[in-house]
């Protein structure tokens, strides 16, 4: 069993961020593989241990040539890593992104493709159903469980307030959810391996996608970035022996009882 994991490279949610004149976030720096692709990692990893036989591939787009997020997962366990890297990647929307990607995935033709449910960074969380799209495969997004059953991927697919059981026949995209399988940490036999396993490095022009991606292609534009209100002071009531009344008062005040 094949399985292809979107991974994303992102600037360390730890690190302080800032906007270029785009209104995009500044990815000029040091990037790191997305924490929440880590778990479609895992769950690949998983899944073909389980099937016996194949390989897992992760697949990335950004215009830095960095690869040292990849190089993470490669030291997770992936056998192999697909980036397309290019300068005129930069101002790409989310539907651009999925085109790269989905271009980039036609190359491995895999069983399942995984992705997050949306990204540490973007948080749009349309890429990979435009993607399922774009390569004409069932998504079925919110996975919390996955089990591969002969030519079929059964998922239980979290909910607000449980989960859906849903079935499609692979191959399929699907989006999981960072509880659904627990993420292990490179070992340093992992870490050595990784260093020689193939990075194949693509250009849009490889792709044939110019004039389908950065500025040009988007079809969104930020226009303008505000910062969220502060939150206002909660009212404070002091306990004088009505606290309970005090407390069904404000619940029926909002309508709550
Ligand atoms: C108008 C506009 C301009 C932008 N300009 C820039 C820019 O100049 N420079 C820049 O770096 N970004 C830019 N971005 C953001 C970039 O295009 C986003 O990464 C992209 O839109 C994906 O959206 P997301 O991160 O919200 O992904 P989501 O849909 O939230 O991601 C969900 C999952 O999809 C997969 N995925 C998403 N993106 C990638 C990726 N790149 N590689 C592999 N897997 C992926 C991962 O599995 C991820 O967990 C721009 C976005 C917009 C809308």
């Amino acid at each position: 069993m094949n399985v292809v994991v979107c991974v994303k490279q992102i600037p360390d949610p730890a690190a302080p961020q800032s906007l270029d004149a785009s209104h995009n976030l500044d990815r000029s720096g040091k990037l790191i593989l997305d924490e929440a692709d880590t778990y479609g990692v895992e769950m690949a990893l998983q899944l073909v241990d389980k099937a016996g036989s194949g390989e897992v591939t992760v697949v990335s787009m950004g215009a830095a040539a960095d690869v040292a997020g990849l190089r993470n997962a490669l030291a997770m366990g992936a056998a192999k890593a697909i980036i397309v890297s290019d300068e005129s990647l930069r101002g790409t929307d989310a539907l651009g992104t999925a085109k790269v990607l989905a271009a980039a995935i036609r190359r491995v033709s895999p069983d399942l493709i995984l992705c997050a449910t949306e990204s540490s960074d973007g948080y749009t969380g349309t890429t990979p159903v435009q993607l399922a799209e774009l390569l004409s495969l069932p998504s079925i997004t919110f996975a919390k469980s996955i089990t591969i059953d002969g030519t079929t991927v059964k998922v239980e697919r979290q909910t607000e307030t449980g989960y859906d059981e849903v079935t499609a026949p692979l191959p399929a995209l699907l989006t999981v959810t960072a509880g659904v399988v627990e993420p292990r940490y490179a070992s340093f036999k992992g870490i050595m391996a990784a260093k020689s396993k193939p990075v194949e490095v693509l250009s849009v022009a490889d792709l044939a996608l110019a004039g389908e991606v950065g500025p040009t292609g988007a079809r969104q534009e930020i226009t303008d970035v505000v910062a969220t209100e502060s939150r206002q002071a909660g009212e404070k009531y002091v306990d004088e022996g009505d606290g309970a009344e005090k407390i069904v008062a404000f619940l029926e005040s909002i309508k709550v009882l």
